[in-house]
C-alpha cells in the first residue's frame, strides 16, 4: 500500500546512498565516470529496472531517491535522469526481448549509457513540431534532422532519438523512437559552450541520411505519445528529484555557515531576515519532495495519466524550490557566495536548468491551465 511515510526500506536506501554519495567527493564539472561506476555497482543506477535484466526491481520511486541523495551530498549524477529512467524505462516496457537483452543488463550495470533527444531548434517547447524524418528503405530506417542541447551524447553509446514516420509530417506528433549508436555514419554531434560547470555536456546533433536497420525501432511506430511519455514523466519525476537534492545542499552549506558566522553577537542565523527564507527554502523543498513522491508513487502503480499531472506538478515545484534555495543559500554567504572555494555561485545557473529543462515552468502552467483547470489555450 503506498503511504507518505517513507518505508524502512527506503530509509535505509537513502541512507546509504547519502553515505556513499558523502565518501565520493568529487570536483564540479570533473569526469564523474568512476562514480557512476561505483554506484551502479551497488545497484543504485539500474534500481528501477527489472531483475530479470540485472535491475532493482524498483521503480522511478527508489531511483528518484538515489538521485535526490546525491545531489544533497552535492554529487549529482545527472545521466540518471536520462539514461535509466527515460531510456531504460522506455526499453523496458516498449522493448523487443532483443533490445532488452542488448540494452537492459549493461544499462542496469552501468557499463553502458543512453542519451536521449527530443529537443529541437526550430520546435523548442512545441515537440509538435520536431522534423527529424525516419523513412524507410527496405527494411531499414533513414533518419534526417537536428537536435539541439542533448545532454551526454560524447559519455552515451548511443542515443534515443525522437522522430517522426515521413507518412506523419505534418499535424500532430506521432513520435517514433530510435536507438542511434555513437559512432553511426552521419551522426554528428557538437559539443554547446553552455556556462553550466557540470560534468555532463550538452550536444547539438545533425542526423544527415543516417542508416538504421529495422530493429533500431523501438515499440511501435503506431504507438504514439503513450510511448513517449512513459519516458517523460519519469523524466520529470527525476528532474524534480535533481532539483530538490541541489536545494537541499545548498540550504545544508547555507546552515553551516549560518550558525558559525558571526559580524554582531550571535551567529548571523540568529538574525530572522536570514533565518525565515531559509526555513521557507526548507518548507518548500519538503513540499515539492512530498509532490514528487506521489508523482512517483503513481507511476510506479501504472496509473500513467494521474503520474503525468502529479509529475509535472512535482517539477514545478522541485524547480522554483530550487532556484530560491539556491539564491538564498548565495545570498546567507554574503561575499563568500559568490567565491569558488565555497561553490555555490555556479549552483546559480545550475539550478535554472530545472525551470527550463525537460519542460519550462510557462508550459506546466499552461498544462495544469488547460489540462486540470479546463480553461482555454492562447496557442
Ligand atoms: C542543461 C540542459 C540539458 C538539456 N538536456 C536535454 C536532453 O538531454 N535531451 C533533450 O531532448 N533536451 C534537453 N534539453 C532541452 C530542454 O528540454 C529545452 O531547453 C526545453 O524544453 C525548452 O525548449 P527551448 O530551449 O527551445 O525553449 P523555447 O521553447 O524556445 O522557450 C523559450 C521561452 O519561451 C517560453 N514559452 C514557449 N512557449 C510558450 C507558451 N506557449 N506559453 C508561455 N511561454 C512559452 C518558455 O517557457 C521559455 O521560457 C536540455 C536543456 C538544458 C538547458
Amino acid at each position: 500500500m503506498t503511504t507518505l511515510i517513507e518505508s524502512d526500506e527506503h530509509k535505509s536506501l537513502r541512507a546509504a546512498v547519502s553515505t556513499f554519495a558523502r565518501n565520493h567527493p568529487r570536483t564540479l564539472g570533473t569526469d564523474n565516470g568512476h562514480f557512476w561506476r561505483e554506484a551502479a555497482k551497488l545497484g543504485y543506477i539500474g534500481v528501477n529496472l527489472p531483475e530479470a535484466y540485472g535491475g532493482g526491481d524498483g521503480g522511478i520511486t527508489e531511483l528518484s531517491l538515489v538521485l535526490e541523495e546525491m545531489g544533497a551530498a552535492g554529487n549529482p549524477l545527472l545521466m540518471m535522469i536520462v539514461s535509466p529512467a527515460i531510456c531504460g524505462t522506455v526499453i523496458s516496457r516498449f522493448g523487443t526481448e532483443a533490445q532488452k537483452q542488448d540494452w537492459l543488463p549493461s544499462l542496469a550495470d552501468g557499463t553502458r549509457l543512453m542519451s536521449f533527444g527530443i529537443t529541437e531548434p526550430d520546435a523548442g517547447s512545441n515537440s509538435h513540431r520536431i522534423t527529424t524524418t525516419a523513412r524507410r528503405d527496405g527494411t531499414d530506417w533513414i533518419l534526417t534532422g537536428r537536435k539541439v542541447f542533448i545532454s551526454g551524447v560524447d559519455i552515451s553509446d548511443a542515443t534515443l532519438v525522437v522522430g517522426r514516420t515521413e507518412d506523419a509530417r505534418t499535424g500532430r506528433l506521432k513520435p517514433c523512437l530510435f536507438i542511434v549508436p555513437r559512432d553511426t555514419r552521419g551522426f554528428e554531434r557538437r559539443q554547446i559552450d553552455m556556462e553550466l560547470n557540470s560534468a555532463e555536456k550538452q550536444f547539438e546533433l545533425t542526423l544527415d541520411d543516417v542508416r538504421l536497420p529495422a530493429d533500431a525501432l523501438v515499440g511501435d511506430e503506431d504507438a504514439g505519445l503513450l510511448q513517449l511519455f512513459a519516458g517523460l514523466n519519469p523524466e520529470r519525476v527525476m528532474t524534480a528529484a535533481f532539483a530538490i537534492g541541489m536545494g537541499r545542499y545548498a540550504l545544508s552549506r547555507a546552515l553551516d555557515y549560518a550558525r558559525e558566522r558571526t559580524v554582531w553577537k550571535t551567529p548571523i542565523g540568529a538574525h530572522q531576515a536570514i533565518a525565515h527564507p531559509l526555513a521557507q527554502a526548507h518548507i518548500d523543498l519538503e513540499l515539492a519532495r512530498l509532490m514528487m513522491q506521489k508523482a512517483a508513487h503513481l507511476y510506479d502503480a501504472g496509473d500513467d495519466m494521474g503520474a503525468g499531472e502529479a509529475a509535472n506538478m512535482a517539477k514545478y515545484a522541485a524547480g522554483e524550490a530550487c532556484v530560491k534555495a539556491v539564491d538564498q543559500a548565495v545570498h546567507t554567504l554574503g561575499g563568500n557566495g559568490l567565491t569558488r572555494e565555497f561553490g555555490l555561485a555556479s549552483l546559480i545557473t545550475a539550478s535554472r536548468v530545472a525551470r527550463i529543462a525537460p519542460v519550462s515552468r510557462e508550459m506546466i502552467l499552461n498544462y495544469v491551465s488547460h489540462q486540470t483547470l479546463g480553461l482555454p489555450k492562447s496557442y
